[in-house]
This record gives C-alpha cells, sequence and structure tokens, in this order.
C-alpha cells in the first residue's frame, strides 16, 4: 500500500540517471519527499524537475519537496561532510536507496589496471558502506528506517570478465546479510534488490561510450529498464513495517 510511503523522506544515491531517476519520479508519485545524489549536476536537475512534475501529476498534497546534492560517493570527506550541504528538511530520512555502482571493461583479472579495480571498490563498496553509516546511526537513535541496496545478479553469480564488478557486488550481499541479522529486533528494515540486465547508462560507461558495445550485449534478450527495478524498489519500501522483504532478484524473461 503506497500510503505508507506519503511524506517520507528518501535519500537516493545514483539518481542522475537509469535505475536511481526512475526511482525517484515513481518515490515522488508516491507522495515522498526526495534528496537526490550524484556527481552530474544537470542530470541531477533534470530529474529533479521530473519529479516535480510527477508529484504534481499525482494529486497528492503529502511530499513533494525535491532537493539534490552533488556527491561523489568515493569520496569519505565529501561524504563526511554531506548534512552540511543537505537542507535542513532534508536532514531527517527516512529511506536509503544506495543505488550507485559502476562497471568498467569485461577484461580478465591479469590485463584489469589497479586505478578500475580502486575505483569500482571506492564506489560500489566503500561508499555504499559509507552512505549506510552515515544514515545508520540516525536510524538507531529514531528506532525506524529502511535501507535498500542495489546489488546484482552479479552478488550471487559470478562470470567470466566481471571478477572486479562480481566481486563488489558479492561484498554488497555480505554486508547487506550482515547488517540485516545484526539489525533483527529492531524496527529498521534492510533490502537488497538485485536486478539482472538493466538498459541504462551501465552500459555506456561500462563500455566508456562506445554505444554499439554497450548495445550489443542486449542481442537476443529484451533488457529490463529502470522503471521496472523502480517498481520493486517501491515496492519492498511500501510493505508494512513488520515485514521486511530482504532481497529480490529480478531477471528479464530471456535472460539465462
Ligand atoms: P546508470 O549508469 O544509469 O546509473 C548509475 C548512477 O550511479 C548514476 O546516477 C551515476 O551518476 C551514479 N554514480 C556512479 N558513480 C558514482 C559516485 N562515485 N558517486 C555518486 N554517484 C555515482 O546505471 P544503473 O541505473 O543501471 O545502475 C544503478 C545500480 O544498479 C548500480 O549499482 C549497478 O551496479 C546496479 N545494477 C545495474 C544493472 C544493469 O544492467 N544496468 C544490473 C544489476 C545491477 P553520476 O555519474 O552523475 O555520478
Amino acid at each position: 500500500n503506497a500510503s505508507r510511503l506519503l511524506g517520507k523522506t528518501v535519500m537516493i544515491t545514483g539518481a542522475s540517471s537509469g535505475i536511481g531517476a526512475a526511482t525517484a519520479v515513481l518515490f515522488a508519485k508516491a507522495g515522498t519527499n526526495i534528496l537526490l545524489l550524484a556527481r552530474r549536476e544537470d542530470a541531477l536537475n533534470s530529474v529533479q524537475q521530473a519529479c516535480v512534475d510527477a508529484h504534481k501529476a499525482s494529486g497528492l498534497k503529502e511530499g513533494g519537496t525535491f532537493a539534490h546534492v552533488q556527491l561523489d560517493i568515493s569520496d569519505r570527506a565529501a561524504v563526511a561532510a554531506l548534512w552540511s550541504k543537505v537542507p535542513s528538511s532534508f536532514r531527517d530520512i527516512d529511506i536509503l536507496v544506495n543505488n550507485a555502482g559502476y562497471v568498467i571493461g569485461r577484461d580478465q583479472v591479469g590485463d584489469i589496471d589497479e586505478s578500475i579495480v580502486d575505483g569500482m571498490f571506492a564506489t560500489n563498496v566503500l561508499g555504499l558502506i559509507a552512505m549506510t553509516q552515515l544514515v545508520l546511526r540516525d536510524f538507531k537513535k529514531k528506532q525506524s528506517g529502511h535501507i535498500i541496496n542495489i546489488g546484482s545478479i552479479a552478488s550471487r553469480e559470478a562470470y567470466v570478465g566481471g571478477s572486479i564488478y562480481c566481486a563488489t557486488k558479492y561484498a554488497v550481499n555480505a554486508f547487506t546479510v550482515s547488517m540485516m541479522k545484526e539489525l533483527v529486533n529492531t524496527p529498521i528494515r534492510v533490502t537488497e534488490i538485485q536486478p539482472g540486465m538493466v538498459e541504462t547508462e551501465f552500459s555506456l560507461v561500462r563500455f566508456n561510450g562506445d554505444a554499439k558495445a554497450a548495445k550489443d550485449v542486449y542481442t537476443g534478450l529484451q533488457p529490463l529498464t529502470g522503471e521496472d527495478i523502480a517498481e520493486e524498489i517501491v515496492w519492498a519500501a511500501s510493505r508494512p513495517p513488520h515485514v521486511n522483504i530482504a532481497d529480490m532478484l529480478i531477471y528479464p524473461v530471456n535472460q539465462a
């Protein structure tokens, strides 16, 4: 029941495109307030406008305030200083969607540059952990909150050419499961969403802007859309408070 989301405040990392942007728009339609985070300010501006439009179209009175802050989650100091840049009405978060993440290339282990390894871990793992710690202290104080981590099929199944990305997503899974167990007997909820192939900017980033290579990975299948995943995220967030959706694995019908 989406009415459980009315007036809640959601913070989304990687909100400038793909799954994060679609999730923001869907939460906006459900009457929430949203703090959008990513590195690209222009893209954040457009998503924020899309949230304003979606909320307006919903006709809901609750929620409908939106803000964005430019943030590189791999920058520890920037994460630590985040609250100083956030308007005060967005500092009391109810739901954190840890969505920012990426992969670069599909090289085998011996051929991967050290900086690519460091970069993926810094964002997909360390950034996600830092963002979680940032809100968890407050969630514990107020005894409520929901952390939704975006893992991947790659959190459960490793593949050739995906060693580093899969290692980061396995780490996200281990971190999420540990935290969920630690928080048993508290009202704080923890969810991991594990998408299969979703057509977003993810593939363009993976192939350094090579549009053909980015498109070719979807040959023979109909990929999921950012909206498909957004629906599952918003659904998980809108369950009754005693229900914790631990994880959701979502495949396109024709992905093996
Ligand atoms: P996109 O490339 O469209 O979105 C990734 C988002 O992450 C962007 O908003 C980007 O914004 C942000 N981001 C990347 N690095 C950082 C950083 N250091 N600090 C802050 N924001 C950052 O791809 P998706 O929407 O597909 O990806 C979202 C999540 O879904 C990722 O965690 C990905 O691993 C996961 N996933 C994706 C799948 C797919 O097939 N697409 C499958 C399974 C999981 P900006 O560049 O503005 O910072």
